[in-house]
């Protein structure tokens, strides 16, 4: 934009105060532009004393009445002011004799806070407040009073001289409007520049409520902006791998029709879909970046081996990783079952595997005896060396972000170029989402179960009637099945989480004395954790009493039981995964959700999802409604980029649009198209270049 000085171009701001404000991702003047307000005061009009609203925060003038200490367990600076139309009392813990001594009677002051009901009356604790000289009018201020994000050691009027500053600049050199003017108009969008000045010093009259929500004009021209931005900049990425080689897997057809031939079920129509979608994309000489979505169980395995199987044909090494060993190991069996008959034995790579293994696979992809290798993230770290490797398969990829697509693209390049790129989710996201998060990659969706499935029949049940929930469990592990009870997610605490699950570990233990039970959890070694599972999934334990670090994709077809407590504290989506670990065999499975009263409006609304769906999109866009603004799905879950301004909950509905206008602005103005990455994103924080 006009301002790419350092902060330190600005008045007052030396190297210690451009490094505090630098916490707050602040590096260059524009950048103060972009750090909107969180909220908004009002000091535009004094408000009369007899009208004053308790609770509600307002600028009041008045006339010193008195001043005196009081003792009321500490010791109280009380200040009576009166302004004609009632009489307000200010309440000043620290104070200093000086302040004291300025209130004298007569004296004419002004002051901002949040009025109370005290013991005298309406109350204001710790006012802001400032003398005014004789004849002097209280000001007020010409815009509401911005709020903004705080960081230690930068005070409000630091950020709003900054902002002053920031803004003048701007008003003198507008940054140039990059949008077409027939989507301005159509969307009924503001200039950026008016944009910008109108968030940071709204107008007295301005729409609070909007702009509190987020959704003022404004707020949204930022947004969409921004969203623009993002989504350029992972579209710009797509087009370089468009631009880049990769071996044309072109060959091989009768390999894949007897592998599919051998198959102990017939695909689904969904599967066969895609599977033709990724086998058109493998024959093309540029490396393919396509997405499954599949719903838990919907079978994308099969088809990511059916990719490896042709790439195998073709002559070239392919390999799939799995965000934790259990998942791996998991694949590691069924990729040796589909693969041994064929003659082709996979190698297997993983963090703690001892150093004779490691060394004796690391030999064999390095010298291509391995056509196949299973693993963790291990694949691509220091030291392993492909063989003309030609397909990468990632499973589980919402815990990745773009950042690590890009480097495991990078790891592979070899001299037949890129290596061809599948990656697998059972987050399914709704459509407007998977727009901003997978803009790099081509998706495909398998949006069919395979025959026979019986949806998990799930019911949410108060806490209180925990025993009867109790004797369900007691009964499905008599009768030989197998159940899961998962402990609430206390956020950011694993102290907490393990807490709860051992508590509740403790009381079913107690509970069902003839019952075989275990316990995972996410402080224990990973290695503990892999064996509790495996434990679990061989039968030896009947019961598992797990923190929901219990694996996504994890399959223990004999576990048809599962018990949620505190249902309520977790998202829909989250729930749906958990209950995904169910309802994998030929047995009718159970999710029971556990829930404390009262429930809320939107809690109740919310297990009502889970109750009436069982499918993942479903869930997803119901999920995507219902959550507040600001309760962001967190980027750890989706790979979804960090954003500034926008919010993809209040915003989804954007990305169509954005969408549209980003295939618009590339044919028409490439050049406003790179402007636009870069004033958003920069030159560090973007993808790909155009
Ligand atoms: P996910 O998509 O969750 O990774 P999996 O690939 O683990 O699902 O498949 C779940 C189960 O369904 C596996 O046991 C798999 O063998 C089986 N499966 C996959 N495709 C079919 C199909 N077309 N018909 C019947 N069973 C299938
Ligand atoms: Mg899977």
């Amino acid at each position: 934009m006009q301002s790419e000085s350092p902060l330190t171009a600005l008045k007052g701001v030396g190297p210690a105060l451009a490094k505090k404000l630098g916490k707050l991702n602040l590096f260059r003047v524009d950048d103060l532009l972009f750090l909107l307000p969180l909220r908004y005061e009002d000091r535009t009009q004094l408000v009369r004393i007899g009208e004053l609203k308790p609770g509600v925060r307002s600028l009041v003038g008045g006339e010193v009445l008195l001043a005196e200490t009081a003792y009321r367990g500490r010791r109280n600076l009380l200040v009576r002011i009166d302004d004609g139309s009632g009489q307000l009392t200010l309440r000043f813990f620290h104070f200093s004799r000086q302040q004291q001594a300025q209130f004298r009677p007569g004296v004419h002051i002004t002051c901002f806070g949040e009025a109370r009901r005290g013991s005298s009356g309406l109350e204001m604790i710790h006012p802001e407040y400032r003398l005014l000289r004789e004849e002097q009018n209280a000001a007020t201020s010409d815009s509401l009073t911005p709020i903004y994000p705080a960081t230690e050691g930068v005070q409000q009027g630091r950020l709003r001289s900054l902002t002053d500053q920031a803004l003048q600049q701007m008003r003198d050199t507008p940054p140039p409007e990059l949008l077409p003017a027939t989507i301005m108009q159509k969307l009924g969008m503001p200039s950026l520049a008016d944009a910008i000045d109108y968030l940071h010093r709204p107008p007295p009259d301005a729409d609070i409520e909007r702009l509190l929500a987020g959704t003022h004009p404004c707020q949204r021209r930022l947004a969409f902006e921004e969203l623009l931005a993002q989504y350029l900049s992972l579209r710009n990425l797509r087009l370089l791998a468009a631009s880049e080689d990769a071996l044309a897997l072109s060959g091989g057809n009768e390999d894949v029709s007897a592998f599919v031939a051998e198959l102990p079920f017939t695909l689904t129509g969904a599967q066969q879909r895609v599977v033709g979608e990724i086998l058109a994309d493998l024959a093309q000489p540029h490396p393919m970046m396509r997405l499954i979505q599949g719903d838990v169980g919907s079978g994308k395995t099969v088809v990511a081996a059916i990719a490896c199987i042709k790439a195998i044909a073709c002559g070239v090494q392919a390999a799939i990783m799995a965000p934790t060993e259990i998942l791996a190991e998991q694949h590691w069996r069924s990729f040796s079952d589909w693969f041994r008959p064929l003659g082709i034995e996979p190698a297997w790579l993983s963090g703690s595997q001892r150093a004779a293994a490691r060394r004796e696979s690391l030999a064999s992809i390095a010298d291509g005896r391995a056509q196949l290798v299973v693993g963790t993230h291990a694949l691509f770290q220091e030291g392993v060396e492909f063989h003309r490797l030609g397909l990468v398969v990632i499973d589980e990829q919402h815990r990745f972000g773009v950042h690590q697509r890009m480097a495991l693209r990078d790891k592979g390049v070899s001299a037949d170029g890129h290596p061809h790129q599948l990656v697998m989710t059972a987050t399914p996201i709704p459509r407007t989402l998977a727009m901003a998060a997978y803009a790099d990659l081509d998706t495909s969706v398998i949006d069919e179960l395979p025959p026979g499935r019986q949806p998990v029949s799930t019911v949410a049940i108060p806490e209180i009637r925990r025993g009867e929930v109790i004797e369900r469990v007691r009964a499905a592990c008599a009768s030989g099945q197998q159940a899961y009870w998962v402990c609430p997610l206390i956020e950011e605490s694993e102290l907490l989480d393990y807490q709860a699950a051992e508590a509740s570990y403790t009381m079913l233990t107690e509970a069902l004395p003839e019952a075989r039970i275990g316990l995972v959890h996410g402080r224990m070694r990973a290695s503990e954790k892999e064996q509790g599972m495996r434990a679990f999934k061989e039968g030896l334990i009947q019961l598992l009493v797990a923190t929901t670090v219990i694996e996504v994709g994890v399959d223990v077809p004999n576990a048809s039981l599962m018990i949620v407590e505190n249902a309520e504290r977790m998202g829909l989506s989250q729930l749906h995964q958990l209950r995904g670990r169910v309802g994998r065999g030929a047995a009718q499975s159970h999710c029971v959700l556990l829930y404390k009263t009262p429930l809320g409006r939107i809690a109740k609304e919310r297990l009502a999802v889970l109750r009436d769906s069982n499918d993942g999109f479903v869930v997803a866009q119901r999920d995507l409604e219902l959550r507040g603004p600001g309760e962001l799905l967190g980027t750890r879950q989706t790979g979804l980029p960090e954003y500034r301004i926008a919010d993809l909950v209040r915003d989804a509905e954007l990305m169509p649009q954005v969408q549209i206008t980003a295939e618009e602005l590339r044919r028409s103005s490439a050049h406003n198209a790179a402007a636009i990455v870069r004033r958003w994103l920069g030159d560090a924080g973007h993808y790909g270049k155009v």
